[in-house]
């Protein structure tokens, strides 16, 4: 490997506080693939926050840690496409699901969240630029959703999260961003929501000017992915 993880996060980090001075866009690590090293030296750094996309190993990671680092205290974001038999085990381990666009999978995960456990945070994934073979609601579903996914006692809903499709140009990339922070703005005070998660590596400084409110990073962190992104 060219650089290491450390090399890559502080490049990551100065980038987004050049374009975000006042500090309030959160990072989440997309850890996915990377082994639990590589985590824990994000987390050497000062990374608190890591996101998976696969139930089993992102369990097996949060597990590892327990074990091995009961001393270093992450938050784990599942940002991945759920099926129903794996959400006990998310509900158990995880602090927040932000890829929620079923009734039947939040209802799973409300029900299923331990009762000595916070309620789970969860964002309700939308599909802003009407890809056909991506997870998220449809822009006019979101608000039924959202109610839905409100009155749940297990979870607390927090937001939105996006995943536009890739786009050449920078001001093709801001179009979903920007009509993902309307839609945030038409929700937030309804439903008291504080986080909008969109950007990954490649449109993370559109993102934070478009408005949003925390990035998910994972190949300009941890590299290139030793397989490729699922979903
Ligand atoms: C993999 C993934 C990311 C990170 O993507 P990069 O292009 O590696 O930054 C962010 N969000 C989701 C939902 C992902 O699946």
């Amino acid at each position: 490997m060219s650089e290491s993880v450390e090399q890559r996060l502080k490049r990551v980090q100065t980038a987004l506080r050049a374009a975000d001075p006042l500090g309030k866009v959160a990072l989440l690590a997309v850890s996915k693939t990377f082994g639990p090293e590589a985590v824990l030296s994000a987390a050497r750094l000062g990374q608190t926050a890591f996101g998976e996309n696969y139930a089993q190993e992102g369990c097996a990671k949060v597990d590892w840690f327990r074990e091995h680092h009961p001393e270093v205290t992450l938050q784990w974001h599942f940002i991945g496409p759920l099926q129903a038999n794996k959400t006990r085990m998310v509900a158990e381990r995880f602090d927040w699901v932000q890829s929620i666009d079923r009734v039947r999978i939040a209802q799973r995960l409300s029900d299923q969240r331990p009762s000595d456990l916070l309620p789970l945070n969860v964002l309700v994934e939308v599909n802003v630029d009407g890809q056909e073979t991506k997870s998220g609601v449809h822009p006019d579903e979101v608000r039924a959703l959202c109610e839905a996914v409100a009155a749940m006692p297990g979870l607390k809903l927090r937001g939105l999260m996006a995943i536009p499709a890739p786009v050449e140009t920078s001001e093709g990339r801001k179009a979903p961003l920007r009509a993902m922070r309307a839609l945030f703005d038409e929700l937030k005070d309804e439903f008291g929501l504080d986080t909008l998660s969109m950007g990954m590596s490649a449109d993370m400084i559109e993102a934070v000017e478009c408005g949003t409110t925390m990035v998910r990073v994972g190949s300009a962190i941890f590299g290139t992915r030793p397989y490729p992104r699922r979903g």
